[in-house]
């Protein structure tokens, strides 16, 4: 079966490649041609992602799936959240952001924090959701060079590492779009 994953974020494809068994074939948006950005304009993840994977199959009528992940602070009441991307405002980078949220947290020692991903799919005209979710720490300082985004301050419940210190696979095996996506395949498997 062929899918196209409707991001332009090349790590979250290799960690969904990772995921998916050889009965599916990834498809990138370069792989379909698309280049530019995927408009994500609403206030709640579902409907971010429901709008990333319509995007696509509007243009191209093709299977396809699209996620949307926040990451929760509740030092913050639940910031970044859906802004998660653009937490330190329009162009930011991820270091902007980490920056952004070890200042507004200081020292303080309420450091839970959660990254919640949903992920979107069109299978023949239907949409379906699933959820995935990791609790964890913010810790004080960025530790350790894998992954992307806030990985290098988010350290899991019951871990050591944070997942800037983690390989593909020990992050895949707990992580917010890693579960949103076992359900996926799961989900797909049985259809
Ligand atoms: P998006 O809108 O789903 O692309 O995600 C929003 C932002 O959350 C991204 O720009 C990243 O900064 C952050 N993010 C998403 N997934 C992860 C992850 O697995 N680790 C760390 N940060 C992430």
């Amino acid at each position: 079966m062929e899918l196209v994953f409707a991001t332009n974020n090349k790590h979250k494809l290799e960690e969904v490649q990772k995921l998916l068994d050889d009965n599916f074939k990834l498809l990138s948006l370069s792989d379909i041609s698309f280049k530019g950005e995927i408009p994500e304009d609403y206030e709640t993840l579902k409907e971010n992602a429901l709008q990333k994977a319509r995007f696509i199959y509007d243009r191209f009528k093709t299977d396809c799936f699209a996620d949307d992940t926040g990451l929760e602070i509740d030092f913050l009441n639940g910031a970044p959240g859906v802004y998660s991307a653009r937490y330190a405002g329009p162009g930011c980078t991820f270091d902007d952001n980490i920056n952004k949220v070890l200042n507004a947290m200081g020292d303080t020692e309420n450091r839970k924090a959660r990254f919640r991903t949903i992920i979107a799919l069109i299978l023949n005209e239907r949409e379906y959701f699933f959820e995935g979710k990791v609790d964890g720490e913010i810790l004080k300082e960025k530790q350790g060079n894998e992954g992307f985004g806030y990985d290098p301050v988010f350290r899991p419940l019951g871990y050591d590492q944070s997942f800037a210190e983690m390989n593909l696979e020990e992050k895949n095996k707990i992580s917010h779009r890693g579960r949103a996506t076992q359900k996926l395949v799961e989900f797909l498997l049985k259809k």
